[in-house]
């Protein structure tokens, strides 16, 4: 086949694809508040979330983030997007890998819920960020129904990603994009410590 075959056939390909994705794009015709789920072992659940709060602040969007778990560390998104307006509510005492006590884990939980039910609630939040939410579901700490009540009934142009390991079916049922972030490998596997500025 001589090159100029080939460049016909490719741009034959080409255009066939591009009615493919204008007419996909010209059928996209409804806008409303998404829900986002990124879950998965993979590392990079949390940063997607973060991105993607940065990018509706980008646009003139209120967002605000609801943190499940209090690490020792601090949180660089925190420190950054603070000052660009975003506030934050997170898991105040309590719950920590540390401290494996259900009643205070409960309690730790219950609170910060309370926010996220709020900002659910309020139609000028444009963004919530509930992240790692997925695990107070999981032990229970936070019911699932009311989960799942407070999401349906929130303003019809909000969006809302949560974040977290292995997602309630459910929730991965109720969610508009859905996105399992898989592991290949980990550095942490190979004995290097979590670096600022990476992993938190
Ligand atoms: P990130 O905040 O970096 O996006 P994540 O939200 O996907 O990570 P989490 O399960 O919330 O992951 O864990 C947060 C911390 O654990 C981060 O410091 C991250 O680097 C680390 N981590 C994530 N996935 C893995 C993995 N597969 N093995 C080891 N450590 C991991
Ligand atoms: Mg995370």
């Amino acid at each position: 086949m001589n090159d100029k075959i080939k460049d016909e056939r490719h741009k034959e390909r080409q255009q066939r694809l591009k009615e493919k994705v204008d007419q996909r794009v010209a059928n996209a015709t409804k806008e409303k508040g998404l829900l986002l789920v990124i879950t998965g072992n993979g590392k990079g659940k949390s940063t997607s979330g973060f991105g993607t709060v940065a990018r509706a602040v980008g646009h003139g969007l209120t967002a605000h983030v609801v943190q499940f778990i209090k690490g020792s560390w601090e949180c660089g998104e925190r420190n950054l997007l603070e000052s660009h307006g975003v506030n934050f509510s997170v898991m105040a005492t309590g719950f920590t890998w540390d401290t494996q006590n259900k009643e205070s884990d409960t309690a730790a939980a219950q609170i910060a819920w309370t926010d996220a039910k709020k900002l659910l609630n309020d139609d000028k939040t444009d963004v919530v960020l509930l992240d790692e939410l997925t695990y107070m579901v999981t032990y229970g700490y936070i019911d699932l129904e009311d989960v799942i009540t407070c999401i349906n009934n929130r303003p019809k142009h909000q969006h809302v990603i949560i974040t977290g390991r292995a997602c309630h079916r459910k929730l991965i049922e109720l969610a508009d994009t859905v996105s399992e972030v898989q592991s290949i490998k980990h550095a942490f596997d190979n004995g290097i410590k979590a670096q600022a500025g990476i992993d938190w």
